[in-house]
């Protein structure tokens, strides 16, 4: 009977490894914290030693890339978690050891030649093969092109800053290190290179250095950036590894622990390695704050975009010194995947933020979680898109709307507008979207519970502050998925007007740097969806920019540039377009004024052209002209 229960866990153990390295590897999406898949992995390991699967542990080999075979493994590090492991392993050398943050990036070897030339870079892969990323690597500007010796083989992590993080970070990416992962295998080495990834160089495999720490002393030499590091006698190795993670939170990289090394090569030689670690160095990882407590119920709310999200409701517990009593639970996917049930216990994380994780079920409950049928707020339909849950209707569902108005007055730093006087105005119907803000008139506020004829006054006089926005702040005050700062900043250095902005098409918004194809569809998408309350606001805001923008013969004129030109440079003719009062459009519409195609006619006609064409066989007024006209034209207006 106890065989067959091992039995099958040993089966089941493996069915989740697998399961959970295939996650790890090739979909850069693990479930589950490393801890806890360490922990599986030692189960495993103390059941069945033998298993194939502690053999054939690592990725498989589908990946993108050409595949590269390492000429020695890329082992990864033995890891643990707390002094006592520390102390067993600092057991079994002598001497002092090296301390280096553990950053958590994609590994990956460079080989330099005879010549000190950057021949090869590879990631990790499976530790036997990786991926080339040469193209890639050669953008990254902590890789020196060239060293001044060789052969070589240089070993460390890519990785992102964590300040360069920090703008994705606000459209909504989870972490540095899977948008790292993603960066380093784009096809495309420019649109690589614009995550501006860095490298910490932690290994050099081939030299006649006696000790960890010359290593890293001579990478530097070489040309990589130094990395932080500690030499200790082996009795402070855990001094020094809480003073690392006291560091932690002032470092512009994210670490998942402290590597520590054997300092002495030859004592490092000596120990050797095992066929998955090498016995000369440990990774001591870092524990999220954990805690385990009761899931009770689960809060649906939704959100401006209509996303109705899940928060779990749990019995008091403390973690890091808090008192926590919710947890986030992402979306409807999410609830699945952890096989959530009410009355379960769950283990919750906190990392920095406010409000904790749910990390995963410790022990199963006895109730389903329901799933809403209807819309909480509205009670209106609702519809699962992969793996969120929309109301259908978010223009008329109340907590849509008030989201959608609080982020407005926020995003335009409209003082006053807190939860309570939105929620009455929107009740009162005096707030039914953003443009009824500019309509707002102090008779009918101080119709609200909680506004008295001063703060009415305020508030009317905060609108009339706002009736002038940048384009970039008015964008990003919509609220659309993914308009966020760095996107609507984008758009209104790029585009420059309202309508031009609103000409994008998909593909030209994808194309442009910094942009990709799903950020391009969610904005154009999401503009054309707004187009009502877009139209709306216009009538009470004005530009910044249009407002600086100078008068001049050409304003109210629109000008759409076509083909090369031969008598002057494209961005020479907008400036002069722009100076004079006229607009500059991306793309022909049927309220253009002027398309001016170049004089070098050796191509076929711009698919510009055939646009103008069609739209004037529908009756359109724009009118297509040649350089010397549109010279002429520019003369003439000074
Ligand atoms: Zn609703």
């Amino acid at each position: 009977m106890r065989a067959l229960m091992a039995h099958r866990e040993i089966a089941d153990l493996e069915a989740k490894i697998r399961h959970h390295n295939q996650l790890y590897w090739d979909n850069n999406a693990p479930e589950i914290s490393d801890y806890d898949y360490d922990a599986l992995v030692r189960r495993l390991r103390e059941l069945a030693p033998d298993s194939a699967v502690l053999e054939a542990m690592g990725p498989s080999r589908a990946a993108l890339g050409t595949p590269f075979r390492h000429n020695e493994a890329m082992l990864s590090l033995d890891k643990c978690y707390s002094p006592e492991e520390l102390a067993d392993w600092t057991a079994s050398f002598e001497g002092e050891v090296v301390g280096t943050p553990k950053f958590d990036g994609i590994a990956c070897s460079l080989h330099y030649d005879e010549k000190g030339h950057l021949k090869v870079a590879a990631t990790r892969g499976d530790g036997q093969v990786g991926d080339d990323v040469t193209q890639n690597a050669l953008r990254i500007k902590d890789i020196p092109r060239r060293i001044g010796e060789g052969p070589r083989e240089v070993r460390g992590e890519i990785y992102m800053r964590l300040s360069v993080f920090a703008k994705f970070k606000e459209e909504g990416m989870a972490n540095p290190r899977n948008l790292t992962a993603g960066a380093v295998k784009l096809k495309d080495a420019e649109k690589s290179a614009a995550y501006n990834l860095s490298f910490a160089a932690y290994d050099i495999v081939g030299t006649d250095d006696q000790t960890q720490e010359a290593e890293l002393e001579r990478l530097v030499r070489l040309g990589f950036p130094p990395v932080d590091h500690v030499r200790v006698p082996k009795e402070k190795a855990f001094e020094a590894f809480e003073a690392f993670a006291k560091r932690r939170p002032t470092l512009d990289y994210e670490i998942d622990g402290v590597v520590f090394k054997v300092d002495s090569l030859k004592e490092q030689r000596r120990l050797g390695e095992t066929a998955h670690h090498p016995r000369y160095a440990l990774a001591y990882k870092f524990q999220g704050d954990a805690g385990i407590s009761t899931l009770r119920e689960v809060e649906w709310s939704v959100a401006r975009t209509g996303a109705i999200t899940p928060v779990a409701i749990v019995d008091p517990v403390a973690l890091s010194g808090v008192t926590v009593t919710r947890a986030s639970l992402h979306n409807v996917a999410f609830i699945d995947r952890l096989g959530l049930t009410l009355g379960a216990k769950v283990t919750l994380v906190r990392r920095g933020g406010v409000i904790p994780n749910v990390e995963h079920v410790t022990e199963p409950g006895d109730r389903p979680v329901e799933i809403p049928t209807t819309c909480p707020s509205c009670g209106g339909a609702v519809t699962r898109i992969r793996d969120f849950l929309y109301c259908d209707n978010p223009q008329s569902c109340r907590h849509a709307v008030i989201g959608q108005l609080l982020h407005f007055s926020a995003t335009t730093d409209m003082l006053g507008f807190g939860d309570v006087i939105v929620e009455q105005a929107y009740d009162a119907k005096l707030l039914t979207g953003p443009q009824d803000f500019y309509t707002l008139d102090v008779a009918s506020l101080m119709k609200l519970d909680r506004a008295g004829e001063k703060l009415a006054k305020k508030l009317v006089a905060e609108v009339d502050k706002k009736r002038v926005l940048e384009l970039a702040v008015f964008l990003r005050a919509l609220g659309i998925s993914e308009l966020g700062k760095n996107v609507s900043g984008i758009l209104a250095s790029r585009y420059r007007t309202l309508d031009a902005v609103l000409a994008v098409t998909e593909e030209e918004l994808a194309a442009t740097h910094g942009i990709g194809e799903t950020i391009a569809k969610s904005v154009v998408q999401g503009l054309a969806a707004m187009r009502p309350t877009i139209d709306a606001l216009r009538a009470h805001v004005t530009f910044a920019e249009e407002k600086a923008k100078a008068e001049g013969p050409l304003t109210g004129k629109s000008f759409v540039f076509t083909g090369k030109m031969v008598a002057f440079a494209r961005s020479e003719g907008e400036k002069r377009v722009r100076e004079r009062g006229g607009d500059v459009l991306s793309s022909v519409t049927k309220n253009l004024t002027y398309l001016v195609v170049g004089a070098d006619k050796s191509g076929p006609k711009s698919t510009k052209e055939k646009a103008a064409d069609k739209l004037l066989g529908q009756g359109a007024t724009l009118q297509i002209i040649d350089e010397d006209a549109f010279l002429a034209m520019i003369q003439s207006s000074g």
